[in-house]
C-alpha cells in the first residue's frame, strides 16, 4: 500500500492546483478535497447552504468561514481522510481558516504545504481561456477542448465557462487572493512548513516536481504508514 499524506497546496487562482491535486491524490492515493467543487456541488443542489455560498461566488467574494470550517470539519472527519490523509485544494484561504485547520487537525500534523507558484500574466491568460465540466468539475481550455464540442470527455456533461470567471469576478479574486491568501504563505513559512514549487511548464513536468516536494517532505510516520 502507498503511504498517505497530509497535503495543502496555496496558489493563485488559474494556477493549476486544480489539475494537480486530481493527480497527486491518485499518486498518494488520498483524496482531494476541493472546497470549490464541494461548494459548487451544493449550489447545483440548491441546498440551503449553496444558495447562501452562491451569492458570495457569483462576486468572486469569499464565502464565510462559518460554512467552510462545518464542511471542511465534516469531510475531515470521515474514515478515507483520518487513515490515508488528503490534498486540499482552496483551503485555507485566511490565516484564520489554517489556525482553525490546525485546531481540527489536532494531534495531527500537515506533512507539507506546496505553494504553487505561477506569474499573474499567465494566471489571467489561463483564467479567461478556462472551461470546466459543470458535473465532474474536470477542467478544460480553448486550446484544450474535449475530444466532443463541450461534452466532458469523462462524465458526458457539459462544458461551460464558470460563472465567475467573468473578467470583474477574476480581477476580485486575484485581489483577495493577494490580501487574504498571500499573507498564509508566510504564516506557514514562518512554522517550516512551506514548500515553493514552480508551477510554469508543462503538466507533467509540474507534477514531477510536486511529487519530489511532498517525498522530501513528508514526515517519517507518513512514509512508514
Ligand atoms: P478559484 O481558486 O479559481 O477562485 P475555487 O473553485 O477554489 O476557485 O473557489 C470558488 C469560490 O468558492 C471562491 O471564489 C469562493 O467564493 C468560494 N470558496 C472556495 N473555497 C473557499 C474558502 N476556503 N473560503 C472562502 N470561500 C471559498
Ligand atoms: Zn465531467
Amino acid at each position: 500500500m502507498v503511504p498517505g499524506a497530509r497535503i495543502i497546496v496555496l496558489g493563485k487562482q488559474g494556477a493549476g492546483k486544480g489539475t494537480q491535486c486530481v493527480r497527486l491524490s491518485h499518486h498518494y492515493v488520498i483524496p482531494h478535497i476541493s472546497t470549490g467543487d464541494m461548494l459548487r456541488a451544493a449550489v447545483k443542489l440548491e441546498t440551503p447552504l449553496g444558495q447562501e455560498a452562491k451569492r458570495y461566488m457569483d462576486a468572486g467574494e469569499l464565502v464565510p468561514d462559518e460554512v467552510l470550517l462545518g464542511m471542511v470539519g465534516d469531510r475531515l472527519a470521515q474514515d478515507d481522510t483520518m487513515d490515508r490523509g488528503f490534498c486540499l485544494d482552496g483551503f485555507p484561504r485566511t490565516v484564520k481558516q489554517a489556525e482553525s485547520l490546525d485546531l481540527l487537525l489536532a494531534p495531527l500534523e500537515l506533512d507539507v504545504v506546496i505553494d504553487l507558484q505561477v506569474p499573474t500574466e499567465l494566471v489571467l491568460e489561463r483564467l479567461a481561456s478556462r472551461r470546466v465540466c459543470v458535473d465532474c468539475g474536470t477542467n478544460y481550455s480553448t486550446s484544450t477542448p474535449p475530444r466532443v464540442a463541450w461534452i466532458c470527455d469523462i462524465c458526458g456533461g457539459e462544458v461551460i465557462q464558470r460563472p465567475d470567471d467573468t473578467e470583474a469576478a477574476i480581477t476580485r479574486r486575484l485581489a483577495l487572493y493577494e490580501k487574504e491568501t498571500a499573507p498564509l504563505v508566510s504564516w506557514y513559512e514562518r512554522t517550516n512548513r512551506l514548500v515553493g514549487v514552480d508551477g510554469q511548464g508543462s503538466p507533467d513536468d509540474v507534477t514531477d516536481r510536486l511529487v519530489r516536494a511532498v517525498d522530501e517532505h513528508r514526515r517519517p510516520e507518513a512514509r512508514g504508514q
